[in-house]
C-alpha cells in the first residue's frame, strides 16, 4: 500500500510537470485503475477529496449567481444560475484533473458540488448538459459535462438527464475574445430531437465552468425557442 502511495504521488508530480498533457490520458487513466487515489486537498490516500476537505470546500463555497452576482437567495435572475465557488483552489485542479487527465473519480466528488450549489428547494428537474464539442470529447476520450450530469443525476433522485441540445458547431472558446466567444457562442447550440421539451417542467442547464456566460445565455435562447418555460442554470466555477 505504501509503495502504492508513493509510485502514485510520484506520477501526479511528473503529471503536473507536463502540464496535463491531454495524449498521456489514457497512460494516466491506466494509473488510476491500478493506484488508489490520493486527495488533492491534503494528500492523505483514498480518494480524490477526503471527507475533511470535502466538507471544507463544499462549506466554504459562495452559492452565488454569476450573472447577477448576488448570492443565490437574493438572486432576481429570470434564468437563476446556481454557480459553486470561485475558479480557484482545490476544485479548479480537480476539474482540470477531471478535464485533461481523465480523472473520472472526480465526477461524483464535483457533482456533489453541483448538488451543493443548487438549492434543496429544487425538488425536481431535467438536467440538460451543455453539449462539448467533438474536437474537445475526441482529445479528452470522455464527455466531461454528460459524464458530470449523469453523476448529478444519481445524486438527486427528482432529477433526470436530458439531452435536449446538440452541437451545431465545433468552435471552442478557450483563449478566444469576448466578442468572438459571443459570436461563438450563438451558434453553437441546436435543439435536439432526443429530448421533447415540456413546458411545465423544469430544465437546468449544467457548464462546468462560467467565463462571460456567453455559452450558457445562448443555452437559454435555444431552450427557450424550443419550448422551455421554466429554466435555471448551474455551474461549477465562475471568475472572482
Ligand atoms: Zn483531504
Ligand atoms: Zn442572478
Amino acid at each position: 500500500m505504501l509503495l502504492c502511495f508513493i509510485i502514485k504521488r510520484s506520477f501526479d508530480k511528473i503529471n503536473k510537470n507536463m502540464g496535463f498533457d491531454v495524449k498521456n490520458t489514457t497512460f494516466f487513466s491506466l494509473l488510476d485503475m491500478v493506484f488508489p487515489y490520493t486527495c488533492r486537498g491534503c494528500g492523505r490516500l483514498g480518494s480524490v477529496l477526503c471527507g475533511r476537505c470535502k466538507k471544507h470546500n463544499i462549506q466554504a463555497s459562495v452559492g452565488i449567481c454569476p450573472r447577477c452576482r448576488k448570492i443565490i437567495k437574493r438572486c432576481s435572475c429570470i434564468v437563476p444560475a446556481y454557480g459553486f465557488c470561485y475558479r480557484e483552489g482545490v476544485v479548479d485542479d480537480l476539474l482540470k484533473e477531471y478535464k485533461y487527465k481523465s480523472v473520472r473519480g472526480a465526477a461524483e466528488v464535483l457533482a456533489e458540488c453541483l448538488d451543493a450549489a443548487i438549492p434543496d428547494s429544487v425538488l425536481e428537474a431535467e438536467i440538460v448538459p451543455l453539449p462539448t464539442a467533438p474536437k474537445h470529447i475526441r482529445a479528452r476520450g470522455f464527455d466531461h459535462t454528460l459524464y458530470l450530469v449523469k453523476a448529478l443525476s444519481r445524486r438527486r433522485e427528482g432529477f433526470s438527464v436530458c439531452r435536449a441540445l446538440r452541437r451545431a458547431s465545433n468552435d471552442v472558446q478557450v483563449g478566444k475574445d469576448d466578442k468572438t466567444r459571443e459570436e461563438q457562442a450563438a451558434r453553437a447550440y441546436k435543439a435536439s430531437s432526443a429530448c421533447r421539451i415540456d413546458p411545465e417542467k423544469l430544465y437546468i442547464l449544467i457548464d462546468d465552468v462560467w467565463t462571460t456566460g456567453s455559452s450558457m445565455e445562448a443555452a437559454i435562447k435555444v431552450m427557450q425557442k424550443a419550448g422551455a418555460v421554466k429554466l435555471a442554470s448551474a455551474v461549477l466555477l465562475m471568475p472572482r
